[in-house]
């Protein structure tokens, strides 16, 4: 007997697959449960046009109110689920509800990291991960303000972005020597580096925090950074409790198979915490973006009906600060690559760069330039070796490669 489908995190992850089972034709029971009040939103604006204040709330949504009731969606909103029974095909709820499934998704997604240093755990230390946290931060972007960031990632430097452009005064301390240097590689971390120091931003690197304080970040060499706002964006950490306790394999998030089944064949992950096998890299992969949230959950959904769903998109994410723009499509681990090539103009920040290894093309990094991702996915799924001289020539088109 179906007993239904339960999807557990209401997020972009969550409710794409709500969606993906009734574009499937599944009529059984669905339901989503979240421990949001907020019905499924997406986050990138929350670091970016809705924490400027240009983007309005209605615009978050991954869909309109009435959507759920329309399409027979159960929203449990508010509320954690707090175990999962596989054996028993139960999750367990905050205040004692037991909801039955014959499937289940885990789209519990991601947390932000929080500081192991004194004072890491303060409440005037924030985050960005929810919408109350960028309405937050938004009110306190003022001129003047003194916003201390610590890390130099997409979230911190999103948010430098944000803050300098409501005319704070912005720092921001990160340890390593460049911003995004694991991500990026040294070649492209300083394009973020001279874009952010040109806005007025003062980044240090190398910086050691010590200690977190109320009003101010203490430095290993004893100094203090003032701050009238503290954020903290030093990454995430998969959502795995759940899976963990229900004894699923937990590495680096929830190990799925290239169908997003877990090691429990009724249950499935997707989004943050799915650490899936990717077929294309020959290895399980977790892709901390929005376009994997938004695009696992149909093959997840799928797999879930018993059809026969594979997840081999090449992974794909997308930043915007101040006037740049990027797009990054591929995977290019740190260390993974050989060469970096530019075509176009670096300084002028209009170019794609592309990490290659072996003369194949893993990743591609167009900045305030559009329409080329079609062919620098191609480029990194053919997985054939390319000519760099061609490659770095703006007059040879990209589908020419
Ligand atoms: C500020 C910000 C900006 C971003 N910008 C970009 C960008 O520009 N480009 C890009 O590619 N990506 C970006 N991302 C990343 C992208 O938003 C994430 O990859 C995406 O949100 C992942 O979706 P998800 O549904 O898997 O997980 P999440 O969005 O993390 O959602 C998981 C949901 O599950 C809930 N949950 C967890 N455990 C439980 C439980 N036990 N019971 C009930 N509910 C639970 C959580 O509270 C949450 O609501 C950004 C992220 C943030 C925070």
């Amino acid at each position: 007997m179906d007993t239904g489908i339960v999807v557990v995190g209401a997020s972009l992850a969550g409710a794409k697959a709500a969606e993906a089972l009734r574009a499937e034709g599944y009529a059984g029971p669905i339901t989503l449960v979240g421990d949001e009040h907020e019905r499924p939103y997406e986050r990138p604006p929350l670091s970016k046009g809705y924490l400027l204040g240009k983007e309005e709330r209605e615009k978050i949504y991954v869909h309109p109110a009435g959507w759920y009731e329309e399409h027979g969606v159960t929203l449990r909103l508010g509320v954690a689920a707090t175990a999962i029974d596989p054996a028993a095909h139960t999750v367990a709820l905050a205040g004692g509800d037991r909801l039955p499934y014959s499937k289940l998704l885990l789209a519990t997604g991601s947390s932000p990291r929080r500081l192991p240093v004194p004072g890491g755990d303060g409440e005037f230390v924030q985050t960005l991960r929810r919408v109350g946290d960028s309405e937050r931060l938004r009110a306190a972007f003022r001129p003047g303000a003194r916003v201390v960031i610590v890390g130099a990632g997409w979230i911190g430097l999103e948010a430098a972005a944000a803050a300098r452009t409501a005319g704070a005064e912005v720092t921001v301390l990160e340890a390593a020597e460049l911003p995004l240097l694991r991500v990026l590689g040294r070649e492209v971390a300083q394009v973020f580096t001279d874009l952010h120091r040109a806005h007025g931003v003062d980044l240090r690197f190398g910086a050691k925090v010590e200690e977190l304080k109320p009003d101010g970040v203490r430095l290993g060499d004893g100094s203090t950074v003032p701050a009238d706002v503290l954020l903290v964006g030093v990454g995430i950490s998969p959502n795995t409790a759940l899976a963990e306790h229900a004894g699923l394999t937990v590495e680096n998030g929830v190990r799925t198979d290239q169908h997003l089944a877990t090691s429990h064949p009724d249950v499935f992950a997707a989004g943050d915490v799915a650490n899936a096998f990717h077929p294309l890299f020959g290895k399980p992969i977790r892709v901390e973006h929005w376009a994997n949230a938004l695009n696992q959950p149909a093959v997840a959904a799928a797999a879930m009906l018993g059809k026969d769903a594979v997840y081999d998109r090449v992974p794909y994410f997308f930043t915007d600060q101040y006037d740049l723009g990027m797009e990054y499509t591929g995977y290019a681990e740190p260390g993974g690559y050989d060469r970096v090539v530019f075509r176009g103009d670096v300084a002028g920040r209009e170019f794609v760069a592309f990490w290659l290894s072996g003369g194949k093309v893993l990743a591609g990094m167009n900045v305030n330039v559009w329409d080329v991702t079609d062919p620098i996915r191609e480029l990194v799924r053919s997985g054939r070796g390319v000519d760099p001289e061609r490659l770095a020539d703006p007059a040879v088109p990209l589908n020419e490669i």
